[in-house]
């Protein structure tokens, strides 16, 4: 079982006050907290490795080198790929799609179709639209119902081998919806298209096993699951790095550079132009030996709680209503009050400490779908309590009662 108090000691944010009362920290789908051992491992590597890496024959790029590949091989065992050149390091999530939507230029054709979901961030619809409008291609969407689920039956009429890659996101960042990916991946790979998963929601609550789960691509942010902002992963099935072009041109990725032609280097540098963020791939690797040591199941477990204790609690509240009601959900809950605008229930619950997010979370077409301009959205982490849920209900009813 997860020990509350002593998680808490790890993470010095929870220490914080915010305009004068205890930081109440809900914002974890956009960013989740640090723990002090991944802080460390920033300035550890500054302090005493930091050196470029795969370049030097020095002692001090030799240890930053195999730092850092180190820190691939756990990420490697985490996600189960069968190779560590299987693990991209990349900037965040953003990074990891605009990588496969770019390369896939060479697989998609004029009439092909590329098929995403009416749940995707802006980050997985916007880099498959450029996608489409480079090679005259259709965007599919799969709908969703009024709970936030998808409809599979749809989903399984516009399949047909004229889709390429189904993209869509393991978890809905707005409205916590655990889709059934493994039952898409199996339908999409029966047509032949390539599957990627937006994994950004889905990596800081969930174990999952890429060979088990059988994608072609899955992508998730470090600054997610704990570790620093700028680093990242995109896992690709090792046939499919091979065939993909490289995103980007540079120091790194090349084995041979003449003015006539360059070759690419082996993966995984053929992926990694430039100098990456070495630190923030360190301490990335060091995020997820945290979460593992904690234990992603007793995570879970201890997140579903807070979700329905969280749930039955704001839903007494006299007008609120949830946006995102699927069956299977993660701890996040956007809500609405009455007719109040999200945002003015943002700042009220600010001036108290708390921290929510408000607006349309990077998702403007669920937004459009249930017909609202935004919502609240708290969001759950496995250092946040029940008494920190009370907090949040007792500043809503607050906001309310000012603004109504
Ligand atoms: C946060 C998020 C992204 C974008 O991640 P970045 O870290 O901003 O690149 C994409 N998809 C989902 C579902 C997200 O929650």
């Amino acid at each position: 079982m997860l020990d509350i108090n002593k998680v808490r000691a790890d993470f010095p944010i929870l220490n914080e006050t915010v305009n004068g009362k205890p930081l109440v920290y809900f914002d974890n789908a956009a960013t989740s907290q640090k723990p002090q051992v991944v802080i460390d491992a920033i300035s550890a590597y500054y302090e005493t490795i930091n050196s470029n890496i795969h370049r030097g024959v020095h002692t001090l790029s030799q240890l930053a080198t195999d730092a850092y590949e180190v820190s691939r091989q756990k990420i490697q065992k985490h996600i189960n790929a069968k190779h560590a050149h299987e693990v991209l390091f990349t900037t965040g999530t953003t990074h990891g799609i605009n990588l496969v939507a770019s390369g896939f230029s060479a697989f998609v054709k004029a009439g092909d179709a590329v098929m995403i979901s009416a749940m995707e961030h802006h980050s997985n619809i916007v880099p498959w639209q450029m996608l489409c409008e480079r090679v005259g291609a259709e965007l599919l969407v799969i709908p969703m119902n009024d709970k936030g689920e998808l409809i599979i039956e749809e989903f399984e009429k516009l399949l047909t081998n004229r889709v390429k890659i189904v993209a869509i996101n393991h978890i809905s960042n707005a409205l916590g919806t655990i889709n059934p990916i493994e039952h898409i991946i199996t339908k999409a790979h029966g047509v032949g298209a390539a599957v990627l998963i937006d994994g950004a929601q889905s990596a800081p609550h969930m174990q999952f096993d890429v060979q088990q789960l059988d994608c072609d691509f899955y992508t998730f942010s470090g600054h997610k699951v704990c570790g620093p902002t700028g680093s990242g992963i995109l896992y690709g099935k090792e046939e499919w790095l091979n065939k993909l072009p490289p995103y980007q041109g540079g120091g790194e990725m090349i084995k041979e550079v003449t003015f006539a032609k360059t070759t690419y280097a082996e993966l995984p540098h053929k992926f990694e132009a430039g100098t990456p963020n070495i630190a923030g791939g360190i301490a990335l690797g060091t995020a997820i030996d945290y979460l593992n040591a904690i234990g992603l199941d007793n995570i879970n477990t201890y997140e579903q709680e807070l979700l329905q204790y969280g749930t039955e609690k704001l839903l007494e509240i006299e007008g609120l209503k949830i946006i995102g009601t699927a069956k299977n959900k993660t701890s996040v809950i956007s809500f609405n009050v009455g007719d109040i605008h999200p945002y003015d229930i943002g700042s009220i619950v600010d001036k108290m400490g708390i921290a929510v997010r408000t607006g349309h979370h990077c998702t403007q077409p669920i937004m459009d779908f249930f017909k609202i301009p935004g919502t609240v959205r708290a969001s759950f982490s496995f250092y946040n309590t029940k008494e920190e849920i009370d907090a949040l209900v007792a500043a809503v009813i607050k906001a309310q009662r000012m603004l109504s």
